[in-house]
């Protein structure tokens, strides 16, 4: 068990290119939030091109509104200019003082900022403005083609410096009288939207506002601060896509270049268009802003999902594993005491838990088991099957244990070596079964004779036994000696070969003191030597070394 391999514990001893389980619960983890991950992105991208949608609409609707409202003042316009056509028209000789015509007029109409009559020799023959008065209109366009379309038609950009606000002439024709051309009413019509860049744009980066008229001339506009006006532009991409439909929205470059996502809606009944924009560049960085935005709680919610999974695979797979390892391999290396600890784990660890328990318990008993019968081994080891003493092996330990005792308290040891006299007699006349029962009466003679409590009594060998006496001199040996020969007479068994005709016993006694060259084998030799001469002294006695005899005879 010592011997126990140092086991691999650490998750960092798994196999290369082998994901480990926090990777794979990460994975996991990450495979789950896909569709959701998936279906945020769609989501963002649909209202990527919604927000673009939205602001193509929110152009739309607002040059819409502004068409609305101009078309209202225009109608308005017409129907003042058609009122005073009319009247204009039915003045006859009284035109001579047609200026307190018009101003008259003019004053009744809150609304209307002035009012020029031309000629037919295309001069103003008569205005609200004296400056005005004799101004050429023959290279203006729009008075020939009010002439033509006999209806409203849209003429120059006045600026403020002129009403006090944007407007845009409109020329409307009073109704021939005779062959001459018909003169022709010019009245200014207000661009409030186009001062504000229309409603709801003003705020805008880069916003712009334009009115087009129907040959792609640019009469008025403003992009950004700047202000423009009065331009041939039917060439431009922006104007061209303008004046093909009659409402719609663009995006296309302005008159300034800037890229700009333009709604666009015509006026009725006057050949102009109204185009309200807002800066394409700004729309898009707004919405990539809010996009980048969004995707960064994306990012975020990843990885706060793979740490989370990371986290869990930590507290729930790997560290009960780990603790699971650490107690296998406590158990590996002995400790059967080693329980794996539960508390906190999934229930899926509850099985393995238990049968780490359960193999330590089985271990711990099996060794409890093999302790037993170890002890047990030995202590067969030890005894002497025939006689129940000790045998030959056990009492060496013992001597040597006893030896070093003496040694250390500096006290003599006693030894006795006792032989069956004529045993072998014995056997011959009663069989070995008999002379068997006879060493073991012996044997508890012995040890009846080894009374102390570190006294051993041992088997030697065939029909010799000893007897170990710690702290026991030469004549306190002797003394169990002879109480012993005594003892085996005692026993009154018939040995009628022998010439006493019962069973004896011979000693060999010896003490020594360990130490000043005295070894246990010169004690055991020293017993010996007395045994030999007690049976050279006829046998049933007790010999010392010391070359004393005792009783003989029984
Ligand atoms: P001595 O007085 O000189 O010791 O004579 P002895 O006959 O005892 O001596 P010897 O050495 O000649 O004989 C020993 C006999 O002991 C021989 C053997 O038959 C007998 N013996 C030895 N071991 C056993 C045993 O385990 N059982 C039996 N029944 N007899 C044994
Ligand atoms: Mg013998
Ligand atoms: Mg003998």
């Amino acid at each position: 068990m010592s011997n126990a391999r140092e086991p691999s514990h650490s998750m960092r001893d798994r196999p290369r290119g082998k994901p480990s389980i926090r990777s794979r619960l990460m994975l996991l983890a990450l495979l789950a939030v896909a569709p959701l991950l998936a279906d945020r992105v769609r989501l963002l991208e649909t209202s990527r091109s919604e927000r673009l949608t939205e602001t193509r609409a929110e152009m739309l609707d607002l040059a819409r509104r502004a068409r609305d409202a101009q078309v209202a003042s225009v109608e308005s316009t017409r129907g003042i200019l058609k009122v005073l056509a009319e009247a204009y028209a039915s003045l006859g000789a009284e035109r001579a003082d047609c200026r307190a015509f018009l101003t008259r007029f003019v004053d009744g109409l809150p609304r209307v900022a002035g009012l020029s009559i031309v000629g037919s020799d295309d001069r103003i023959g008569c205005s609200t403005r004296p400056q005005a008065i004799g101004l050429d209109l023959s290279d203006r366009d729009y008075v020939a083609r009010a002439r033509a379309s006999g209806g409203l038609v849209l003429g120059d950009y006045l600026v403020e410096r002129t009403y006090g606000t944007s407007a845009v002439l409109v020329a409307y024709p009073a109704p021939a009288s005779g062959g001459a051309a018909p003169p022709v009413l010019l009245t200014p019509v207000e661009l409030h939207w186009l001062a504000h860049v229309g409603v709801g744009v003003q705020d805008r980066p880069g916003a712009a506002a334009y009115l087009i008229d129907g040959s792609g001339r640019l009469l008025a506009g403003v992009e950004g601060n700047r202000r423009i006006g009065d331009l041939a532009a039917a060439d431009r991409p922006l104007v061209r896509a303008v004046l093909s439909e009659p409402e719609g929205t663009v995006s296309q470059a302005g008159f300034d270049g800037a890229r700009r996502i333009y709604g666009f809606a015509r006026l009725p009944g006057i050949d102009a268009t109204l185009v309200v924009g807002v800066d394409e560049r700004a729309v898009l960085e707004r919405i990539s802003h809010e996009t980048e935005i969004a995707y960064l709680h994306l990012a975020f919610f990843v990885v706060v999902t793979m740490m989370a999974a990371w986290l869990i695979g930590e507290h729930l797979v790997v560290e009960p594993i780990r603790a699971l390892a650490r107690t296998a391999t406590r158990i590996g290396q002995g400790d059967l005491t080693a329980r794996p600890e539960v508390e906190r784990w999934a229930s899926e660890f509850t099985p393995l838990a238990t049968a780490l328990t359960d193999m330590a318990c089985r271990l711990s008993e099996r060794e409890r088991e093999l302790r037993s019968t170890n002890a047990h081994l030995e202590a067969l080891a030890s005894i002497d099957a025939l006689s129940g003493l000790a045998n030959r092996r056990c009492f060496d330990a013992r001597l040597a244990a006893a030896w070093t005792a003496a040694a250390a308290r500096g006290q003599s040891l006693g030894l006795l070596v006792i032989d069956v006299d004529h045993f072998k007699l014995f056997n011959d006349r009663y069989g070995h079964v008999r002379g068997d029962g006879c060493l073991r009466q012996i044997g508890r003679v012995l040890s009846a004779a080894a009374a102390g409590p570190s006294d051993v009594a041992a088997r030697w060998g065939g029909e010799e036994f000893v007897l170990l006496l710690p702290s026991a001199d030469t004549a306190a040996a002797r003394d169990v000696a002879e109480r012993l020969r005594l003892a085996v007479i005692a026993l009154r068994m018939k040995n009628e070969g022998a010439p006493l005709g019962f069973l004896t016993v011979s000693v060999g006694v010896a003490a020594r003191k360990p130490g000043s060259g005295s070894t246990p084998d010169e004690l055991i030799e020293a017993a010996d030597a007395a045994l030999y001469a007690a049976k050279n002294r006829g046998r049933n006695m007790v010999a010392t070394d010391e070359r004393h005899l005792f009783a003989i005879g029984a």
